[in-house]
């Protein structure tokens, strides 16, 4: 563990299109790291930064608050705005539900096994699949609950929830490329969790 203002150390902030602030790239030149800031042991710095990932996929990233809050927000949109005789909508929101519940339950299961000593494993892929995934879907769902009144500018005056759902839905989108990306989480899992052998392609 370095301070950011360690001698060695660069910061350069990536501009992003939509001008928020978010990203640096960080160079590292020589830094000094004292010993009582060694995490693991010298020289074994992958085994610790794979730790952190499994850590961040499986538990730290995202909290199951946010999603039963958004789940709950599009329960609200669809009492306001559902055209009853839709079906496939009401399955949707219904499926937001079940699944930010499922995410929080099983939250809780990784907790319970780590308190209980076990590691979380390559398992922490699926759950980054699944959270990415139902992050996209419930904002989806969303937006097709708007129809037209999605497409209102974020900061059109009159816009849904002040255009939350489309602000929303553009950050989920990312979902399925930070932390690893999607792709390379299925081939964790099919490797780690499931045993397959390596694609040679
Ligand atoms: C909003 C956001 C926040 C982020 N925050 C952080 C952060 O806090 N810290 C940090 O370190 N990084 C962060 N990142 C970076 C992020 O981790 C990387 O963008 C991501 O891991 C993908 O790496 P890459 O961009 O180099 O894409 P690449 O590795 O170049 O991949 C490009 C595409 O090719 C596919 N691909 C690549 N290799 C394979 C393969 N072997 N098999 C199948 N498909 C493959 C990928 O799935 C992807 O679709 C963030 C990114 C975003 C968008």
């Amino acid at each position: 563990m370095i301070p950011l203002d360690a001698p060695g150390v660069t910061v350069r902030p990536v501009d992003r299109l939509d001008g928020d602030e978010g990203f640096a790239e960080v160079f590292l030149e020589d830094v000094f790291v004292p010993e009582r800031d060694i995490l693991g042991a010298v020289h074994q710095g992958w085994s610790v930064a794979m730790a952190t990932t499994s850590s961040e996929r499986g538990l730290s990233l995202r909290s199951p608050g946010r999603f039963i809050a958004t789940a709950e927000r599009l329960i609200a949109l669809w009492r306001q705005r559902a055209d009853l005789r839709d079906a496939r909508l009401r399955d949707l929101v219904v499926r937001a539900h079940i699944d930010a519940e499922a995410y929080r339950l099983h939250t809780f299961q990784t907790v319970a096994s780590l308190e209980a000593g076990e590691p979380i494993g390559p398992e922490s892929s699926i759950n980054k699949l699944f959270w990415s995934e139902m992050d996209v879907r419930t904002h989806e769902t969303a937006l097709s609950l708007l129809g037209p009144l999605a497409e209102l500018d974020h900061g059109a005056p009159d816009a849904v929830d002040g255009g939350a759902w489309l602000r929303g839905y553009e950050f989920a989108l990312a979902g399925p490329i930070y932390a690893g990306t999607n792709e390379i989480q299925r081939s964790i899992v099919a490797q780690h969790v499931l045993g397959l052998p390596r694609d040679r392609g």
